[in-house]
């Protein structure tokens, strides 16, 4: 159905997404129905893009409520795969992310952005959509997706949505849910560590080592400890850069008891 949408000239977007849809899902599906004829929403807890140990047995999983969620808009297909469908028994064949995906995530959860790549690439044979929304919230994400399309010379527009935040600053995201109270309190350091980055490169700090040293102080002062990275590197590449301009963003990945938050902000 979607295939004689596209036939018959209408406009295609499509939103992915692993479910447990927040405000931020919603965000890109609004963006989405705005901007195109037919919108379609993919629902998929991609087995491939998850590490061995990480969360993909308990990843939260409420078809009903994500359907609640965006029962008010406008939303032509809703695709929600199995594993069976997307992968049937034998599949090997995966996509190599691009230079952009090495480091940061790539460094620190091996093999997830093949995974990624590969499910977004097969989702794109499932639904021919000539845009695809992507939420700034995994921006490296957003540009390994890119960098693809682009290298693989894919019909699909990629589009880049802002960081839905809620009212004190926390990114929105599905893991939240694993937050206790305290840790939820806890978490919002993140945010806040990179809300200061900002302001001080606002007020003319452009020394990479010192605004990545104040966001990890930042993090420890708030008892969280373990940081895979808080970094400041070139909004395009995500290489180490000399000072900071405005083509500079901050990106931290940090756990909040056993959650793995990540956010980023650019400087
Ligand atoms: P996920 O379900 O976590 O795989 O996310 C699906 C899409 O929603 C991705 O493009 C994310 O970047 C985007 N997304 C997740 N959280 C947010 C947020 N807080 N604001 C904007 N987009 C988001």
């Amino acid at each position: 159905m979607v295939m004689s949408a596209t036939a018959s000239g209408k406009k295609v977007g499509v939103v992915m997404t692993m479910g447990a849809l927040h405000e931020g899902h919603v965000s890109l599906v609004e963006q989405c129905t705005g901007q195109v004829d037919v919108t379609v929403v993919t629902i998929f807890v991609n087995p491939t893009q998850f590490l061995p140990g990480e969360d993909f047995e308990k990843y939260p999983r409420d078809l009903d409520g994500d359907l609640d969620s965006i029962s008010g808009l406008p939303v032509d297909f809703v695709f929600a795969p199995t594993a069976q469908e997307m992968y049937g028994e034998s599949f090997s064949t995966t996509i190599q992310p691009p230079d952009v995906g090495k480091p940061l995530e790539g460094s620190h959860r091996p093999g997830h952005y093949e995974g990624v790549c590969t499910v977004v690439f097969k989702l794109l044979q499932a639904v021919p959509a000539s845009v695809a929304y992507f939420g700034h919230k995994d921006y490296q994400q957003y540009l390994v997706i890119k960098k693809m399309a682009a290298d693989l010379d894919l019909d699909s527009k990629i589009e880049v949505c802002p960081t839905v935040r809620e009212p004190d600053g926390l990114a929105m995201s599905s893991r939240n849910r694993y937050l206790s109270e305290s840790e939820r309190k806890q978490a919002l350091a993140i945010s806040a560590a990179l809300l200061a980055a900002k302001k001080s490169v606002a007020d003319g700090c452009d020394d990479v080592d010192a605004i990545a040293k104040g966001i990890r102080e930042q993090l420890v002062a708030a008892g969280i400890s373990k940081i895979d990275y808080a970094a400041v590197v070139h909004a395009e590449t995500l290489e180490e850069i000399a000072s900071i301009d405005e083509s500079s963003v901050a990106l931290v990945a940090a756990y909040v008891g056993d959650t793995r938050l990540i956010d980023n902000m650019a400087l």
